[in-house]
């Protein structure tokens, strides 16, 4: 299996470190030409999305890309990258791919918290009761989830269970939709490699 990686800035290595681990081949996508490769899934990386969002379009990367994700291509979007994907970003009129229906605000949690760890569920694991390790560096927040009108939902598929000071969390941080999985945390920098299976068993 073939994954490519978004490797115009960010996190990327983190992620084909583990895909590779799994048995995937990852090609890195760093320019319009390397899109003509096949590719069985597309992972979104953490960084800077307002970075990312002008490279892709500079290097010519955006509607291809966006293209393919609306034909189906399985997408893991992390932190930076579900931002890329949001339909809407709040108090911003500067919105990327907007494939995925919910509402982010960016860099939600503040200077206090702007990294830190927690334990969270997510739906859809092997072993699903045990608690998955959630690093969050400057992350979005999902403010809403939208619904789309042939009804198609927006599933949670992550929560956070427990926060850095012991109390229980309810913030959703992870959501799929039809062929996305946006996350803002980041799994990549984890020795816990279920959501990356998650996201394999997708493509
Ligand atoms: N705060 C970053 C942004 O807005 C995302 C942070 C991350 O990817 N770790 O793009």
């Amino acid at each position: 299996m073939r994954i490519g990686v978004l490797a115009v800035q960010g996190a990327f290595v983190e992620h084909e470190r583990i895909l590779t681990k799994l048995g995937a081949e990852c090609v890195q996508l760093r320019k319009n030409s390397d899109l003509r490769q096949e590719f069985d899934g597309l992972v979104l990386p953490g960084g800077e999305s307002t970075v990312q969002g002008k490279l892709l379009k500079e290097l010519s990367m955006f509607e291809e890309l966006r293209e393919k994700i609306v034909q189906g291509l399985p997408v893991l979007a992390t932190c930076a990258g579900l931002i890329l994907l949001a339909e809407t970003l709040e108090h911003s009129s500067e919105c990327w791919f907007r494939t995925l229906p919910v509402t982010i605000r960016r860099n939600a949690y503040g200077r206090q918290l702007g990294s830190f760890s927690a334990q969270g569920r997510i739906l859809g694991l092997p072993d699903q009761e045990r608690l998955f390790p959630l690093e969050f560096i400057r992350a979005p927040y999902i403010a809403a989830i939208g619904k789309r009108l042939n009804n198609d939902k927006v599933q949670p598929i992550a929560q956070i269970a427990k926060m850095p000071d012991g109390s229980e969390g309810q913030n959703i941080v992870g959501v799929r939709y039809q062929n996305q999985i946006g996350l803002a945390f980041h799994p990549e920098l984890t020795k816990d490699y279920r959501c990356h299976q998650l996201f394999l068993s997708l493509c």
